[in-house]
């Protein structure tokens, strides 16, 4: 998705310094053109700026704008670098979790806590946008600045989070970091998760200097954590049609990941004859015209984003296609009504084509309903803010389902696109959310 007709919004996320300045005063383009994560003043409003273009060109591709941040990777250990960093710069106290989270707190949550969290991922989906998870760790320690600037000493400590491993680009589980922190992902079924490469999820671990022995849930670390609040740019366009920069979200939708693995047998694509052949390609076309025609029906997403084809020769009927399905709907009942058809579906026509189908589940996520009484308090804070629910996942989502109270707030989005490089929010938009967030960290820790 990297079409030339989005103009200023496809290359990188970066912010032009014409955007700069018809933003709002909080980030001006002087003060935003420091780039030395060192020595930065904790009062300096301008943070959001210079941090943004710190991040700008890690793991990016020049070529087509899209990043690429996979876990365990030198992309990922530069980031989490970066946050230690800005930590530091700060005078916050750095700890990592025994998932591997990094969080920077102000104020001692053991003994003053539970603490006000708030925070995103800092890696992305391949080819992924600049704020899909920047945005939440970036607006999180600028607000954090806003706070400084104002002079404001909160009653409870408030810390800043960077889960590892949202997306699952690479192992195929989403939000691993936040899953093992909260004990909803056994620590030995992550150590055992592979990257197409064949690499385990350990010596990756092992690889990045991290000692995947230790990988357990930590319920210490999650016990500091009172409540949770996380920052996202918006996936879609309600915000745009709504004419509003920030709004907050409601519920996430469930979510389930397939694995569909159909199996045929190999053979010669010039002598064998269309009438002898058991082929699984053509399962897997069929299921994946079934599954979208099932999602347009029940209101519904369905989504095969990512194949494997054995032996994947141009002159060869494919022995083994194994086929990777991202669902999701409003709640499980429709979700769980779309997979018992499309599974159905599916299996018929594998008897017709001489094959075999195996569906696996590889991830589940559960209906996600965020807090009421806190999407209250930050729907009055924000001036009511419109609230929205989403079909994506997210760390918050995770932590809300441990049972801790969590919030999101959604930047506007005008491209509406996310998981690509089109994916943008305005300066100005950004710093409404910042402005959001600080007023309801103010709010929760007066
Ligand atoms: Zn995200």
């Amino acid at each position: 998705m990297t079409s030339a007709s989005s103009g200023r919004h496809a290359s990188s996320g970066h912010f032009s310094s014409a955007e700069g300045s018809a933003s709002s005063g909080h980030f001006s383009s002087a003060e935003g053109s420091a780039s030395s994560v060192s020595n930065r003043p904790m009062s300096n409003p301008a943070s959001f700026r210079s941090m943004w273009a710190d991040l700008n060109d890690v793991g990016r591709s020049p070529a087509t704008g899209g990043y690429r941040r996979f876990a365990f990777t030198p992309e990922d250990e530069q980031l989490r670098e970066w946050f230690g960093q800005q930590a530091a710069a700060r005078g916050l106290d750095l700890t990592v979790d025994r998932a591997g989270n990094l969080w920077a707190w102000w104020g001692d949550p053991d003994t003053a806590g539970p603490g006000v969290v708030t925070g995103s991922h800092l890696d992305s989906v391949p080819e992924g946008g600049a704020f899909d998870g920047p945005l939440g760790v970036v607006s999180a320690f600028a607000a954090l600045d806003l706070l400084q600037v104002q002079g404001f000493t909160p009653s409870r400590p408030i810390g800043v989070v960077c889960f590892g491993d949202e997306e699952g680009a690479r192992f195929g589980v989403a939000c691993s970091g936040s899953r093992v922190l909260t004990g909803a992902l056994d620590p030995d079924r992550a150590r055992g998760l592979t990257d197409q490469d064949g690499m385990s999820y350990a010596d990756a671990m092992a690889w990045a200097g991290r000692t995947p022995h230790l990988l357990a849930a930590d319920p210490q670390a999650l016990a500091r954590v009172g409540t949770f609040l996380e920052v996202h740019v918006e996936q879609g366009r309600s915000l745009v049609d709504l004419a509003a920069p920030v709004g907050v979200a409601s519920e996430i939708w469930p979510h389930g990941r397939y694995r569909f693995t159909f199996t045929g047998r190999a053979d010669h694509a010039g002598t064998t004859l269309m009438s002898d052949r058991a082929d699984p390609m053509l399962t897997y076309a069929m299921t994946v015209l079934a599954a979208n025609k099932q999602a347009r029906m029940l209101d519904a997403r369905a989504t095969f984003g990512r194949l494997t084809v054995q032996p994947n020769g141009t002159n060869a009927v494919p022995s083994q296609v194994t086929a990777w399905l991202d669902a999701r709907a409003e709640n499980p009942a429709i979700l769980d009504a779309l997979l018992t058809d499309l599974r159905r579906q599916a299996t018929e026509r594998s008897e017709r084509d001489g094959t075999t189908l195996d569906v696996r589940v590889e991830s589940w996520s559960d209906l996600v309903r965020f807090d009421v009484t806190l999407r209250g308090k930050l729907v009055a804070v924000l001036g009511n803010a419109p609230v929205l629910p989403t079909a994506a996942g997210h760390d918050a989502g995770v932590l809300s389902a441990a049972g801790i109270p969590t919030a999101m707030l959604f930047v506007r989005n005008p491209t509406g696109i996310s998981h690509s490089p089109e994916e943008f929010a305005e300066l100005g938009d950004c710093a409404a959310g910042v402005r959001a967030l600080a007023d309801v960290l103010r709010e929760l820790t007066t």
